[in-house]
């Protein structure tokens, strides 16, 4: 039984009014049916939730299956990818199912349906056979091959599968009805002719089912009890249902399709046609770009598997299709690597510090706190010196009262270290300043229980030691898209609205401690944001990427527009 504390959403009602009807629990089983023919995106993690969800509600297993019927646009490197990414996100399935598996049974079954005349081999071509669909209000027209006898048609579907005829010499359509009020259901093509090698398959076939006609013989295959997919095959259903009343046995799980809204995503697009344009007119740099909607994106720009499902719980599901803003999104990331990331100072853009009064060439380790979110404290320690570097925008030669960074004349405390005072600046001869002079107040230190170390000043800068500081390689991400909904300008290619500046690499200097960063190690840079090792950082050359800010600045930034 799903938790009672929490509302059901309507598709847990339709499994529950399922089994108050008589529906066995032991029967329940769900499944997870990507097509391989490309990464899997944050709208599938809504749809991996869903299911795996209802799976460790009801403790019902759950297939991966992949629905590879397609050999033109499939590849093995997208099942792999697509496995990882379900795997990262926490869930087990139950069988790993390949649709491509059923492919002889399929066969067997449309033999079985020729046979018993409700199924016939078209010669015509695709464009006749679309001129004969009708419309909406015009019913179809028949083929003038839908009468063949079941022998020629028997004949001409073993010689479509030897391969004895070219692509797009024949089809093999269900035989239904040319009238009916659902197009679908005009006589719909079951097999097509491709002379292409399958990943799983080689070259065993040169025709391959369609998908409304594998979908739901392999989720009875599968005794999956109900099969969850997306609005637009909502009309499908019907002749999901026609296919399963010509095979189905009443001793089995008649597998039940419903459907919800797909998720879409401000600010980018969810497609995975869509997403490997991205990649291949070179927008991006790959799959796991992390300006990418991907899993395997979000993944590398330091999202956790936590915060993406917490993402799609909070989202939930729904019957009708809306937008969901992608600072929701960051929402999630930033609520749980507030929690698990440590606390560690960067400098993005720096600025020199000389502590004039500070005896040169010593060096004292101060102690800094790991996480204040942490049960049990940890410290570590970061080296302080004569010459230090801050933020450039943290300093002013003059400001107003607002302005609680450093100023000349003003103090300010650098964090787990002393309070200091802007004495003057040294600058190049373009007027560029290249140096700030401070004085420090030696008293003052962090935790040193003097009355000074606790003295009130208005602003704390992160900095660091600049003979110890780190080099790397810092990643700033800004939306890939100008625009929230880049496909609704329907008269536009989703690409115009692509944004230049999406990617900004800056070189930063970070405290020693991340020298020993790990790729996909997180961290929360102090007042900057929260960072992840990207999967190319070593300890000579360190990498991070920018996962998203402390705040939501983007916000206000759209506010004040
Ligand atoms: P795409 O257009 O990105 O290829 P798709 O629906 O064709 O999407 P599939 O691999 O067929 O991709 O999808 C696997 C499952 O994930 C399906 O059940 C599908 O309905 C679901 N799914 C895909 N996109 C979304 C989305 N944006 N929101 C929710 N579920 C989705
Ligand atoms: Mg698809």
């Amino acid at each position: 039984m799903a938790e009672e504390v929490k509302s059901l959403n309507f598709i847990e009602h339709i499994i529950e009014e399922d089994l108050r009807n008589g529906f066995e629990k032991n029967n329940l089983r769900f499944r997870f049916p990507p097509e391989p023919n490309g990464y899997l995106h944050i709208g599938h993690a809504s749809s991996i939730c869903l299911n795996f969800g209802l799976g460790l509600d009801y403790q019902a297993p759950v297939n991966l299956r992949f629905d590879d019927t397609n050999p033109e646009k499939e590849e093995r490197e997208f099942v792999e990818a697509i496995k990882r990414d379900v795997e990262w996100l926490g869930f087990e399935w139950d069988k790993e199912c390949y649709a491509s598996d059923y492919f002889q049974q399929l066969y067997d079954w449309a033999v079985e349906l020729i046979k018993q005349g409700k199924a016939y081999v078209d010669s015509q071509d695709a464009a006749s056979i679309a001129e004969q669909k009708g419309t909406p209000t015009r019913p179809g027209t028949n083929s003038p091959f839908r009468d063949r006898s079941v022998d020629e048609n028997l004949d001409l579907f073993e010689r479509m599968k030897n391969g004895e005829f070219q692509a797009g010499a024949h089809v093999l359509r269900a035989k239904i009805d040319m009238g009916h009020q659902n197009m679908l259901m005009r006589d719909p093509i079951m097999y097509r002719i491709m002379h292409k090698e399958h990943h799983r398959t080689g070259s065993d076939w040169c025709i391959y089912p369609m998908y409304d006609w594998t979908h739901g013989e392999s989720d009875y295959l599968e005794q999956v009890s109900h099969s969850f997919c997306t609005l637009e095959f909502a009309m499908h259903r019907e002749l999901y249902d026609w296919f399963l009343d010509q095979v189905y046995d009443p001793n089995k799980v008649r597998p039940k399709q419903r459907e919800f809204a797909r998720r879409n995503l401000s600010h980018t697009v969810v497609s995975k046609r869509k997403l490997l344009r991205l990649v291949q007119e070179g927008v991006v740099e790959a799959w796991d770009d992390p300006r990418m909607p991907t899993i395997s994106g979000l993944r590398r720009r330091g999202y956790t598997p936590e915060s993406i499902r917490n993402f799609a719980n909070t989202i939930g599901i729904a019957k009708r299709e809306n937008l969901i803003d992608v600072s929701l999104l960051e929402f999630c990331a930033r609520e749980h690597l507030n929690k698990i990331t440590p606390r560690v100072m960067g400098v993005l853009d720096p600025l020199k510090v000389v502590i004039t009064n500070y005896p040169e060439g010593q060096t004292e380790q101060l102690q800094a706190e790991n996480n204040p979110e942490e049960e049990e404290l940890t410290f570590r320690e970061v080296p302080f010196s004569r010459e230090l570097y801050i933020e450039r925008e943290d300093f002013r030669e003059e400001a107003n009262r607002k302005f609680f960074r450093l100023k000349l004349g003003g103090e300010v405390r650098l964090k787990n270290a002393y309070i200091i005072k802007a004495e003057n600046v040294v600058k190049d001869d373009n007027g560029k300043i290249l140096e700030v002079h401070c004085t420090y107040d030696p008293l003052s230190k962090s935790g040193s229980g003097t009355p000074e170390s606790t003295r009130k000043v208005k602003g704390t800068l992160h900095w660091v030691s600049a003979a110890h500081a780190v080099k790397a390689e810092v990643r700033l991400y800004d939306r890939l898209f100008s625009v929230a909904e880049p496909e609704e300008d329907k008269e536009k290619d989703f690409m115009e609205f692509i944004n230049p500046d999406s990617l900004e690499i800056t070189t930063a200097y970070v405290e020693p401690s991340l020298a020993e960063a790990k790729p996909g190690d997180r961290y929360q840079f102090q007042r900057l944001g929260y960072f992840c090792a990207d999967k190319s950082s070593t300890a000579d050359q360190l990498v991070f990427n920018k996962t998203v800010g402390l705040r939501d600045s983007w916000a206000k930034i759209e506010n004040k527009k």
